[in-house]
């Protein structure tokens, strides 16, 4: 491909024009459309709007499992059989210590993710409360996932200090039937929308790699574009096992095929930043999965990192994304400045392993 193809994607995206259905399949799929200058290309746009700072989030899985409803990648589904360690909401001494954590360990947004279809109008004022306590205490920005939510419920939060409410749109409309029948495409719309009513600013992303088609993934992305996303989280299909999409379905004869590529996830993350320039592009759970060695180049077209794992799934130490971040010239965003000491700290805890005799020689018998 020319040179000029890779100058005008990113021309089109600092304008904030909007890229052909044809040419972003080519960028997910064109084999003579080369890695390192796509990557080149969503940089520039990335940088325009955020330089080389990276923004860091902590989870807190403030309830895990116990969810009604069946969305076939969450090993908290009702569907799925995955053995994990379920718990209701946790105590507020829990969440409040984890958000100490989350501002120490130089996390720039706490995100405080609950199981479960939305919550009840108790629920939501416990919730505005520990907003609350959040935000007196620590200057960290607050985001909430607490599933469907409606327009009272989202004014009540938003009153209480929430910066940001995540619902993920998860995939298009035309594939949501496949991963998920007790809720729709349309219900997730709403919630968001309903934020929106509020003011209160929106996360939203999509999860690749669930059977869908490249124009699914378009399509999610040009929706995230019409809803102006202030936050896109890109997630990597984790194949966990017990997850209806992870097993083999002996009635539909189908399960998901988990052939990600680094490539293919790169290109979905340049992508996402061409048709949303300006949104925080966050490269979410499956990065070290799927990305593997080629995990850094994600910070070319992303801005944004999970540390310290995800709901049900481990993910690199703080310590590692941070040497990784600093050691491709990207910095921290963060409000603490004892993080860089952290880290350093920790670089400088690690010893060097010397091999063992029985390593160098393995062939060497002890009476040789
Ligand atoms: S994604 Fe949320 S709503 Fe869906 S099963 Fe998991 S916890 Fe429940």
């Amino acid at each position: 491909m020319k040179i000029a193809f890779y100058h005008e994607l990113t021309t089109t995206s600092l304008q904030g024009a909007l890229l052909s259905d044809a040419c972003c399949e080519k960028i997910l799929t064109g084999s003579d459309v080369e890695l390192l200058l796509l990557l080149d290309a969503a940089y520039q746009v990335r940088k325009t709007y955020f330089q080389n700072e990276v923004q860091l989030h902590i989870l807190n899985n403030a309830q895990n499992g116990y969810c009604p409803e069946d969305c076939g990648y969450c090993a908290q589904a009702n569907s799925a059989t995955t053995d994990i360690e379920a718990y209701p909401l946790k105590p507020d001494a829990e969440i409040l210590e984890e958000a100490k954590r989350a501002y120490e360990s130089g996390a720039y947004r706490y995100c405080i993710v609950m199981s479960g279809r939305g919550p009840s109008p108790k629920r939501v004022s416990h919730l505005a409360e520990l907003i609350r306590a959040v935000k007196a205490r620590y200057p960290i920005e607050v985001c909430l996932s607490a599933g469907l939510i409606d327009v009272a419920s989202a004014h009540i939060l938003k009153e209480a200090g929430l910066d940001r409410l995540n619902h993920n749109l998860n995939t298009s409309e035309a594939h949501y039937p496949n991963i998920c029948s007790t809720h729709t495409y349309q219900d997730r719309m709403e919630t968001l929308q309903a934020a929106q009513t509020v003011g209160l600013a929106c996360c939203s992303g999509v999860i690749v790699g669930m059977g869908e088609e490249t124009d699914d993934l378009i399509k999610v992305a040009k929706a995230l574009r019409q809803l102006e996303v202030a936050s896109l989280p890109v997630n990597f299909f984790l194949p966990i096992s017990g997850t209806q999409l992870s097993e083999f379905d002996t009635e539909t004869q189908r399960s998901v095929p988990t052939t990600l590529t680094p490539d293919y996830c790169l290109r979905v993350l340049c992508l996402y930043r061409f048709l949303n320039p300006r949104a925080e592009i966050r490269v979410a759970a499956g990065r070290e999965h799927h990305l593997r060695s080629m995990e850094v180049m994600a910070l070319y077209p992303a801005n944004s990192m999970f540390i310290d794992g995800y709901l049900n799934a481990e993910g690199s130490t703080a310590s590692r994304t941070l040497e990784m971040i600093r050691d491709a010239g990207f910095a921290v965003k963060t409000d603490n400045e004892d993080t860089n000491q952290l880290n350093q700290e920790e670089v400088a805890k690690r010893d060097v392993l010397l091999k063992e005799l029985k390593v160098l020689r393995p062939r060497m018998t002890s009476n040789t």
